[in-house]
């Protein structure tokens, strides 16, 4: 099947049911409105020269117009090229650039971004970039011909292939310049189908997607899964908030809540948590970087998602490799990323020599199968360094697999410290630091040092009103219950991580930061 077929097949079965709401646009889709507004948009696509290959770019926060496009640019075989609600004209030339976006739909602005500026801005020497519509624009209701001849429509899927390229994402940028993942509709379909079907989703889910439709989490794990069993897709608002996530959940009975740890963390933190009406929710996922198990426990006891899942994934993986199943023991759903997808293939390798460990045995995990990605967009030096010969993907992540193939990720090969000449996973040191009662959120990084090449600072982030916390009363906590090479040397107290659009903390930049305040 193709994305089109798939999304088709779906509306068919319940045309009346609800598809899609989006809260801050006041709108709300039946599974038949919204094909009809896809086929519109479809065929608007068609009149104005868009082809099945050609770069569609979409540079806006979440909303319904985003996947409405989505399903447009998939119904006629048009690559759609996601780009970062964050960025600035630097970037937005660099993508428009690096994928050669013919045609470019954008918000007019988000927040202190006026994107349509940024875009007049670097629009003179782009001779490649035909056309820019800006969503709500009289352009872009004129994109929609609606009552118009949808045979056109199905006439172009019918030539398209499940394994054509349709959407090229990029990286979040944690550990370096983001690099732009190919996918095909066969790699994310089935990925978006096999997350919802782990998770157990039926047409009488609503689940609320937080977490940015520009990344995998949003357009694969939410609009995928969501179009592909019928779930309903809750849009609670442009970008996070955790006011008006809970605000939606409550409103719109969503069963499923997404996001990664920093936006559960910040909805448990709100004043009035206790206020929100959250019986609905019976499941969700977190997923996007290493999910404390404490903040697991307070997602399954304070919101109720008794069947939480923890997925792990990469963008180059379209996303999901592994994923806790709905009856894997509560210790095993919050302490690992659980087992491999079905369909796909992982292994633990020695980063040295390539070669697969021993069960139990840390190393580099590499995944192969349907999910891995067409190749880096126009990169193939880059893909030949991550995707070997036999196909294997080597994610650069630090894993561990049990007996019964329980995955726990261990960090990423980058960010491992060696301090004196042993390896230190910052992820467990954080996970301890997590246990701290005055600590909210902890990242643990490797600074330089003379003697031993490497030494652990900690940032913190602390609790409401728990004052202040020195470095010696952290190692006093830590010591006689962390070997001593473990204990952080330095603990520095931050009210905020850098932190990506995605919500991943920047250790790149945190290592920067201490360089100097070290001096
Ligand atoms: P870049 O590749 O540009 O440096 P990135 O790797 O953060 O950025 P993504 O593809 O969005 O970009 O994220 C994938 C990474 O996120 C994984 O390689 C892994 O390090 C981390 N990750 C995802 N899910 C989990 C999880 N459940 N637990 C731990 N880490 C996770
Ligand atoms: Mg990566």
């Amino acid at each position: 099947d193709t994305i089109g077929d798939n999304l088709d097949r779906t509306a068919a079965a319940r045309p009346d049911a609800e598809a899609l709401v989006d809260r801050t646009r006041g709108e709300r889709f039946t599974w038949a409105e919204f094909v009809a507004e896809v086929d519109a948009l479809a065929l608007g696509l068609l009149d104005a020269g868009v082809a099945k290959g050609d770069r569609v770019g979409i540079w806006a926060p979440n909303c319904s117009p985003w996947t409405l496009l989505q399903y447009a640019t998939a119904k006629i075989g048009a690559i759609l090229v996601n780009i970062n609600p964050a960025y600035r004209t630097h970037e937005l030339a660099f993508v428009l650039d690096q994928a050669g976006i013919s045609l470019l739909v954008a918000a007019r602005s988000f927040k202190t971004s006026d994107y349509a500026a940024m875009i007049d801005e670097v629009r003179p020497e782009r001779a490649a970039l035909q056309r820019v519509v800006i969503i709500d624009s009289d352009e872009w209701h004129g994109l929609f011909v609606r009552g118009g001849d949808v045979a056109r429509v199905r006439e172009v899927s019918a030539t398209l292939s499940p394994d054509d390229a349709i959407n090229i994402q990029y990286t979040s940028g944690t550990t370096g310049f983001p690099k732009g993942a190919t996918l095909s509709h066969h790699n994310i379909l089935n990925n978006g189908y096999f997350v919802g079907q782990l998770i157990g989703y039926t047409d009488a889910d609503r689940v609320c997607i937080p977490v940015p439709f520009y990344h995998c989490f949003g357009m694969v794990m939410g609009n995928l899964a969501c179009t592909s069993s019928g779930a309903t897709m809750v849009i609670p608002a442009p970008g996070f908030d955790p006011t008006s996530t809970l605000e939606a959940v409550a409103a719109e009975r969503c069963t499923s809540l997404y996001g990664v740890p920093t936006m559960f963390i910040a909805e448990l933190g709100l004043d009035d948590f206790e206020s929100y009406d959250l019986t609905s929710l019976r499941t969700g996922i977190m997923a996007g970087s290493p999910c404390p198990i404490e903040v697991m426990k307070q997602v399954v006891e304070r919101m109720g998602m008794s069947e939480v899942a923890i997925s792990y994934g990469m963008t180059e993986t379209s996303p999901v490799s592994t994923q806790t199943r709905r009856d894997d023991s509560l210790d095993r759903r919050v302490s690992t990323v659980g087992r491999t997808m079905p369909h796909l293939e992982s292994k633990i390798v020695d980063p040295e020599t390539g070669l697969t460990v021993p069960r139990g045995t840390p190393g580099e995990l590499c995944t192969r199968g349907y999910s891995v990605m067409l190749g880096y967009w126009e990169q193939a030096d880059k893909t030949a360094e991550v995707i070997d010969r036999a196909r294997w993907m080597h994610t650069g992540d630090l894993g561990v697999m049990d007996d019964e193939g329980y995955i726990n990720i261990t960090g990423r090969i980058k960010d491992m410290v060696i301090r004196g000449g042993e390896n230190i996973y910052p992820r467990e040191i954080e996970e301890f630091l997590y246990t701290h009662p005055d600590i909210v959120d902890a990242q643990v990084i490797g600074v330089p040092d003379e003697r031993y090449g490497e030494e652990l600072m900690a940032w913190v982030r602390l609790k409401p009103g728990a004052g202040s916390l020195t470095t010696e009363a952290v190692r006093e906590f830590a010591s006689g219950r962390l070997a001593h090479y473990k204990i952080p040397r330095y603990v520095h107290v931050v009210d905020e991580f850098p932190m990506t659009v995605t919500g991943k903390v920047r250790k790149v930049q945190m290592r920067e930061e201490a360089v100097e305040l070290l001096g």
